[in-house]
């Protein structure tokens, strides 16, 4: 891992193994990530485009689901893994996701001949402004510019105006982030305005009620500082799996019983990282010219180490049986 201050001078640099050898950080494309998720199933076994229109119990204590397109489900069990907007988790009572104060531009620069970068993260750091690339594969390199803004403004699609406000935005950068944004395909750039939801003990609903239970950003939408989102759906995943497989098999314990283990367990993984990401993106986020001084010339360079900041990837959920 390299960062570096945006006028290219490197601040600090770690090799993850020299920190921790049990250390390692993974690039995944999405559309990689699900496709073999996805391989791994019967064929017929995922349908796509199924979008939720409603949702409601019906008098049998099954849960009714309505689509888009008109088609109608009766379900046992509903897992609402549908992200941060989730229609599913709103109608389980819980609030919509808070907006933190900074948005983000993301993009898969491509290089069909193949990328030049080395299998490094690289994070440049400025003024209430910062942005990082790594590569993904042979010929792709993800970025991202994370940026202060106090609403989180319009819904913008247009890839030219993304591409354009993401690019004035670190103009003056080092010209190997310029270079990647420049070659990102239209259709890989977004603009993220980056929210989380809290989910304080007593006052949150539970992650399941009446054989509906929550996955992922659904139910635990956090802000990206720490990396970890999608790493926390996959763990609620397999240990969700791992408690409806013990249900099913034991027949002692019930289906409700399982789904509602299920939230206790991962409560505590979830809750405090959710927080502890809020804050690193506070922090990382400032814009005050003095305190980013003292963070780019003392904190980073003598201060920081790796292994205290990365201890929370060290989660272990044990492999599915
Ligand atoms: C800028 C940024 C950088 C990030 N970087 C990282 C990182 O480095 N590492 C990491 O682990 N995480 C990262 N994340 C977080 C990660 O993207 C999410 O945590 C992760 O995608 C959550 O997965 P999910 O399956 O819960 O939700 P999603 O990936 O959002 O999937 C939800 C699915 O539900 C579908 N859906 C939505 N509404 C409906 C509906 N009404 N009916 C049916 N389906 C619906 C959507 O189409 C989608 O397929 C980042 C996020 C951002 C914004």
């Amino acid at each position: 891992m390299v960062v570096k201050s945006v006028d290219g001078r490197e601040l600090r640099s770690f090799r993850f193994k020299d920190e921790d050898e049990g250390q390692e950080v993974r690039a995944v494309e999405r559309r990689i990530l699900l496709e073999t998720l996805a391989s791994e199933l019967p064929p017929d076994a995922v349908q796509f485009s199924s979008k939720l229109a409603k949702i409601e119990r019906s008098e049998t204590g099954k849960t009714l689901l309505e689509l888009v397109d008109g088609t109608q489900l009766s379900a046992k069990i509903v897992i609402g893994c549908d992200g941060i907007r989730s229609p599913v988790a709103k109608w389980m009572g819980f609030s919509e996701p808070k907006y933190v104060g900074h948005c983000a531009f993301r993009g898969l620069g491509f290089y069909p001949n193949g990328q030049p970068h080395q299998p490094k993260v690289n994070y440049i750091y400025g003024r209430g402004l910062r942005a990082g690339y790594v590569p993904v594969s042979p010929t792709k390199v993800y970025w991202f510019v994370c940026f202060n803004s106090p609403s989180p403004g319009p819904k913008i699609s247009d890839p030219f105006v993304l591409k354009k406000q993401a690019v004035e935005l670190v103009r003056n950068w080092p010209s190997e982030l310029l270079s990647i944004i420049e070659l990102t395909p239209d259709d890989t750039i977004i603009r993220t305005p980056l929210v989380d939801r809290w989910l304080w003990p007593a006052v949150s609903p539970p992650a399941s009620a009446g054989g509906v239970v929550l996955v992922g950003d659904a139910w635990h939408p956090m802000t990206p500082n720490l990396g970890q989102g999608a790493c926390c759906a996959l763990e609620d995943s397999v240990v969700l799996a791992r408690k409806l497989v013990g249900a099913m098999k034991s027949g002692t314990t019930s289906v409700e019983d399982a789904l509602r283990s299920y939230g206790s367990e991962r409560w505590p993984r979830i809750f405090p990282l959710t927080i502890r990401a809020n804050f690193v993106g506070s922090l990382l986020q400032w814009e005050n010219p003095i305190v980013c001084s003292v963070r780019n010339n003392f904190i980073i360079p003598k201060l920081v180490r790796l292994g205290p900041i990365l201890e929370h990837t060290n989660f272990d959920c044990e492999p599915l049986q």
